[in-house]
């Protein structure tokens, strides 16, 4: 089993679907993808919050295991974003991002963060994903990164620079379209491919998610759930099934790939059926291998 760090949001989220409201619950990046990476394998985190983040937050986190050392408190506001969906869930509308202790946030990570084998550049400013990179004393076995329409229209050169440093990306598919410049989601998934990343993962809400490795494709569906609440982080919890299903074996070759996207499938499917972290944080390890079984029916094909 080996250790995983991401760097990414810890937020509070302001939300707004058909079925219901919240404001200024737990969210982030970051936060959706250690406590769904942290059902596989041991997760460190980097981040910053503000002095207003409830304690009860982090003590979520580290109630998961999660080592919230590299989680620094500074001056000012906790990251906020809110949004909002139709009843098409699959496309989030933002509203409002203030990035408060984000702007200045410059990590500068302990000497046991930066031998981590894993890395998760989890969606955040490009060149913040950069800098944490380029701390890292070896080159991690995996890098992978995630990023959204806001930074792809906001910070495509430095975007463009990551980009051509990892290993894999996963991104959901308006902004693969978006980032691709190229509406035919194959070749959006091929041209970004060319960017650097050997691997693609294009997350494609309640039609599950496409691989691009190598150039070979593979497809897994969603979970089929008739109570969606809230689809915010499901993006995020997905990255986290994968990259924590790939540490935890240690391996990654065609098989563990296509494992973890079943893996990053089943975490997505629980955190769409409530708000915030409220599912992950009552979800327990049985539940993830019964889904597990359940996908393997879901996509068995017999023999004719
Ligand atoms: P997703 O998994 O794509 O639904 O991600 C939702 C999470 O991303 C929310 O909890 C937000 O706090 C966070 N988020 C939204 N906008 C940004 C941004 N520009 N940078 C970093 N994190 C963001």
């Amino acid at each position: 089993m080996a250790e995983l760090l991401v760097v990414g949001s810890v937020a509070l989220d302001s939300v707004e679907t058909p079925f219901g409201q919240v404001q200024e619950v737990l969210g982030g990046s970051a936060t959706y993808f250690s406590c769904s990476a942290s059902f596989f394998t041991r997760v460190r985190l980097v981040a910053t919050v503000g002095q207003d983040f409830p304690k009860e937050h982090v003590q979520l986190l580290e109630d998961r295991g999660v080592d919230v050392g590299g989680l620094s408190v500074a001056a000012g506001r906790t990251f906020r974003w809110s949004g909002a969906y139709g009843y098409d869930l699959n496309e989030a509308r933002t509203l409002d991002t203030q990035l408060n202790v984000f702007a200045n946030f410059r990590p500068a990570l302990a000497e046991n963060l930066r031998r981590v084998p894993y890395l998760f550049l989890a969606n955040i400013d490009p060149e913040l994903q950069l800098e944490v990179l380029h701390q890292m004393r070896e080159r991690p076995r995996l890098v992978a990164l995630d990023t959204m329409n806001f930074w792809i229209q906001g910070k495509r050169e430095p975007l463009g620079r990551v980009l051509r440093e990892v290993d894999v990306v996963t991104i959901n598919d308006a902004e693969a379209r978006q980032l691709a410049g190229e509406p035919n989601l194959v070749k959006a998934a091929r041209a970004i491919a060319a960017m650097g990343p050997r691997t693609v993962v294009v997350k494609r809400g309640e039609y599950g998610a496409l691989l691009l490795d190598d150039g070979a494709f593979f497809v897994v569906p969603a979970y089929p759930l008739e109570s969606v609440f809230d689809p915010t982080g499901a993006g995020d919890t997905f990255a986290g099934g994968f990259m924590g299903s790939l540490a935890a074996r240690d391996r990654v070759d065609r098989g563990t790939l296509r494992r973890a996207m079943v893996y990053g499938s089943v975490m997505a499917s629980f955190t769409v059926e409530d708000f915030s972290l409220n599912r992950l944080a009552r979800l327990a390890p049985h539940e993830i291998e019964r889904r597990y079984a359940d996908f393997e029916d879901l996509i068995r094909l017999e023999r004719a």
